[in-house]
């Protein structure tokens, strides 16, 4: 099913206005070359992040395939089926911020982290692309993200009220958006997550937010996944979750 292919012309015109956020890597300052006096084979491996390890990557509310629940169901309009669960992916990831938001402080997250040589860029004002503190960025994408919900030109609530043809091009910049605040919280805050014991509610969250997305053409797999040189740490468990059959191959 495509989502975007429907609305044909609108979406290539009102996607031309998106800011364009590439992911950008950060210095090479994080890599410290190993010391002369240890031989290279003994330098210990970058450690593998514990949302890869088992048993956290397997742990989860729901089992099974997630297909089944982000299938449009009969009768109900895709645009109706896309703002209703943008809007619940937003709020329980909300919910999921707000309790770690803590830990996230301008001095524990310098910039928006996303994987071992990744971290977000925001583009201001001027159209620079600058580092933000994690939690401001956050801050700037969870604000913008709620006007938008909360306008009723952009997410329509009124029967008889059309979605708006832009409407594709927002909800997949949005989307984008959110990833990259799932991408964030697994990179910087899984620990946290594990001592709440929420790591089951949080993957099957993300699951299904993965899922959507793909099913309806608004992630893009170099969003999930990042380029080479600067990968997405939630990309592996992408991959991981595939292999698993608990998303589409
Ligand atoms: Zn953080």
């Amino acid at each position: 099913m495509s989502f975007f292919n429907n609305l044909g012309r609108s979406m290539t015109r009102s996607s031309q206005r998106g800011a364009k956020r590439s992911p950008t890597p950060t210095s090479a300052t994080s890599e410290v070359p190993p010391s002369p006096s240890i031989p290279q084979a003994q330098v210990a491996p970058v450690q593998k992040p514990l949302y890869l390890c088992s048993p956290f990557v397997e742990a989860a509310l729901v089992k099974g395939n997630f297909k089944t629940i982000v299938m449009l169901p009969k009768y109900v309009d895709i645009m109706e089926w896309v703002a209703v669960n943008i809007f619940d992916f937003y709020n329980h990831l909300n919910e999921f911020y707000g309790v770690i938001s803590e830990c996230c402080t301008q001095q524990s997250c310098k910039t928006m982290s996303a994987g071992t040589n990744l971290s977000y860029t925001w583009i201001n004002q001027d159209r620079k692309s600058v580092h933000l503190p994690a939690s401001t960025y956050i801050d700037y994408v969870m604000t913008w993200i709620q006007n938008l919900l909360d306008d009723e030109n952009s997410f329509p609530t009124r029967s008889g009220q059309d979605f708006p043809p832009s409407f594709p091009s927002t909800v997949k910049h949005m989307y984008r958006q959110l990833l990259r605040v799932f991408a964030h919280i697994y990179h910087a805050h899984f620990n946290q997550l594990l001592h709440l014991r929420s790591e089951p509610h949080f993957n099957s969250l993300f699951a299904h937010f993965l899922a959507f997305g793909r099913e309806y053409e608004l992630l893009e797999v170099k969003d999930i996944k990042g380029v080479p040189t600067a990968p997405v740490g939630i990309g592996a468990l992408w991959e991981k979750w595939k292999g698993m059959g608990l998303l589409e191959a």
